[in-house]
């Protein structure tokens, strides 16, 4: 499974404006509170510490992050209380459970909203935590704000039964990699991923098609996986990006996610990119 998806909780985002359910949630002995301090999630015994609802009756603006099975509450809270240890999200998100890594994953992102959009980017007032952490409302001007996810087309470029790697100037030695970049404004997906094809390595997407997806909270992203067929086997690094860029067959795929190519090391399996190779390596 691909990490941070198939979160467990419904939403429930109809009960968000409902105060009074909201209090009566967390006078509720059966509610799940999550705790985080600089996007670190609380851990223990190798899962989402799980705390009493109390902890989040005294919190300033716990989040509603939704309904588990049998309509158990779940909030998300920070805090500075010595509580446990709180663990880097990106070093523990593989040994956690995988639906406590997409719980984490949605609180993560929405506390990291929180922490860079204090003000209204309307006029510039404080603006307040409303709907259980799902907005920020202005006082002065009224404007509601709402978290923001920043789209991202990750994809792999495939000609004549080969798949094309990239490598970032910063990454390990041999450490190689799906292409990705940002949606812009005014794009769709299969056109950011013809320019990020082209850009990147200098190749015609002649046809992009969908693979799955994948929340990325640092700090919140939502990766888009993408197979894009090209025109030529003519790539070239654009040399600002990507230092290298390579073909590889199904063959060399397969040995680069078992660890036994001789040059190229694989992805790590926390991102999509992994994942989108491995579907394509390993199908037919
Ligand atoms: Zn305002």
């Amino acid at each position: 499974m691909i990490p941070f998806t198939n979160s467990p909780l419904d939403r429930a985002a109809e009960k968000r404006k409902d105060e009074a359910w909201l209090r009566a949630r967390l006078d509720d002995p059966s509610t799940v509170v999550i705790a985080m301090r600089d996007g670190k999630p609380l851990v223990r015994d190798a899962a989402l510490a799980r705390l009493a609802a109390d902890s989040a009756r005294n919190a300033e603006s716990p989040l509603f992050l939704g309904l588990s099975e049998g309509d158990v509450a779940f909030f998300a809270i920070e805090t500075d209380a010595e509580l446990g240890t709180f663990e880097d999200f990106r070093s523990v998100a593989l040994t956690l459970p995988p639906h406590d890594a997409a719980i984490a994953a949605a609180a993560r992102s929405l506390f990291e909203w929180h922490r860079r959009h204090g003000f209204c980017s309307v006029c510039g007032q404080a603006s307040r935590i409303a709907a259980a952490g799902w907005q920020r409302v202005c006082p002065a001007c009224g404007a509601e704000h709402f978290p923001r996810v920043d789209p991202v087309v990750i994809m792999l470029p495939l000609f004549g039964g080969r798949c094309l790697l990239g490598r970032q100037f910063a990454w390990p030695k041999g450490r190689m990699s799906a292409l990705a970049g940002f949606v812009e404004p005014g794009e769709t997906i299969e056109e950011a991923c013809a320019r990020e094809v082209k850009e990147e390595a200098g190749l015609i997407a002649t046809r992009v098609t969908y693979f799955g997806s994948q929340p990325w909270p640092f700090p919140s992203s939502l990766m888009i996986g993408l197979f894009a067929e090209v025109a030529s086997a003519d790539a070239v690094a654009d040399g600002t990006e990507l230092e290298e860029v390579r073909w590889l067959t199904r063959e060399e795929a397969r040995a680069v996610l078992d660890g036994t190519h001789a040059e190229v090391l694989a992805p790590s399996t926390l991102g999509i990119s992994r994942h989108l190779i491995e579907a394509w390596a390993l199908g037919s």
